[in-house]
């Protein structure tokens, strides 16, 4: 069993977004200090943590350095690369380990670890070439999905192949990327669990939580999802086994989509703390941020119990098109709670801040940070 890191370390993170921002608040409540790496800098991050390091992620000499002055690294941001992290656990202990961002930062190798493993997902094909892409399109059917096996998230890098008429086109999109052709699934909702696994090989979680998309991004979440005690059963049964087949440490995020007909099939995994889990932080009596905090540093997870059920509603940059929203109305909303991530320009589409709501039920919380956010 490896030692104990104690408040006072330092934690590293590599990423430097609103996940590390709310990572480094639990963080330094327990006494932690934070160390950012990004190429970026004033950043949500940095804005929270002690120090915070401007450097790139190929810059090895940096990367070493940075591992040299932490007691521990985790990170916030899935597409570090795999020599990046390979270089700071040359110094300190890395979770979650480097082979489950290799596996997790590409479709491609996510689903195919995924499907060798037993775990349900929609069918899928590797993309090289434009026959690839023609073969895959007769073998899955329309529509379908193809979308670029690196840097994916949020839509990014993803079209929809409604007709064969459509192929040729959608292979020049990908430039010579790297891809993954899947069914599309034609879902009643998608859910998240969200989890967390100790070092002693412990394991807590938040339930399911039901998520609303708009535009591909995560728009709406909610806790406890609508959903029949089997499906939860499954959905929890799914993400311990695919955190124990990790050997994972620290928070993770399984995405699924559930069909009509009650069946699960895992989209994603999220080797962080996830968007959906942000209603964790305030309504829980420990955060999925906190329980990163916990896993990391080898101590017991906490209670994942929510003290209330909850709501999220995301505030894109588009709340702003109209000028400084009105904070004042949102908060005047009973049970409402506002995070801002610190970010200085309200791009359309750039993820700034959440709205969260307790409420005796979820439908209800639901309704509160919709209404709070309609008043923004
Ligand atoms: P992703 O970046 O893969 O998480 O996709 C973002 C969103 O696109 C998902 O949350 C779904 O709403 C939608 N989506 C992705 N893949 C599929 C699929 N195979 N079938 C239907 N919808 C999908």
């Amino acid at each position: 069993m490896p030692a104990t890191i104690l408040p006072n370390s330092t934690i590293g993170v590599f990423g430097s977004g609103q996940l590390g921002r709310m990572f480094a608040i639990e963080a330094r409540k327990m006494g932690y200090r934070v160390h950012t790496f990004s190429p970026d800098a004033d950043t949500p991050t940095g804005h929270i943590s002690d120090v915070e390091t401007t450097a790139s992620y190929d810059d090895l000499d940096a990367v070493r350095e940075f591992a040299r002055s932490v007691d521990v690294v985790t990170f916030e941001f899935e597409n570090v690369p795999a020599a990046t992290v390979e270089a700071a656990a040359e110094f300190v202990p890395v979770h979650p380990k480097g082979e489950v961002l290799h596996t997790t930062q590409n479709r491609r190798r996510e689903k195919t670890f995924l499907s060798a493993n037993g775990f349900p997902v929609a069918p899928f094909r590797h993309i090289k070439t434009l026959d690839d892409l023609h073969r895959g399109v007769l073998e899955i059917g329309k529509p379908a999905v193809l979308k670029t096996a690196g840097f994916g998230y949020d839509g990014k890098g993803q079209r929809k192949i409604n007709a064969v008429g459509e192929v040729d086109e959608a292979f020049a999109g990908l430039d010579g990327r790297d891809a993954i052709l899947e069914g599309f699934i034609d879902f009643e909702k998608e859910v998240s669990v969200v989890c967390a696994r100790g070092q002693d090989g412990s394991f807590a979680h938040y339930g399911v939580i039901e998520n609303e998309h708009r535009n591909h991004i995560l728009d709406v979440s909610f806790a406890p999802a609508d959903v029949s005690g089997a499906v939860f059963a499954e959905a929890v049964e799914i993400t311990r086994s695919i955190a124990e087949q990790f050997g994972y440490v620290g928070t993770m995020c399984v995405e699924f989509f559930l069909t009509g007909s009650g069946k699960l099939l895992v989209n994603e995994i999220a080797p962080r703390p996830h968007n959906s889990g942000h209603l964790t932080f305030g309504p829980c009596v420990t955060s999925q941020f906190e329980q990163q905090v916990r896993a990391v540093c080898g101590l017991p997870l906490g209670s994942s119990e929510f003290l209330r059920p909850a709501a999220m509603a995301n505030l894109l940059g588009d709340v702003w098109s109209a000028g400084e929203p009105n904070w004042a109305a949102a908060l005047a909303v009973p049970g409402v709670s506002l995070h801002l991530y610190g970010k200085a320009d309200p791009r359309p589409g750039r993820k700034m801040g959440h709205l969260t709501a307790v409420a005796d039920s979820a439908a209800e919380a639901v309704a509160k940070v919709i209404r709070a956010r309609s008043f923004l």
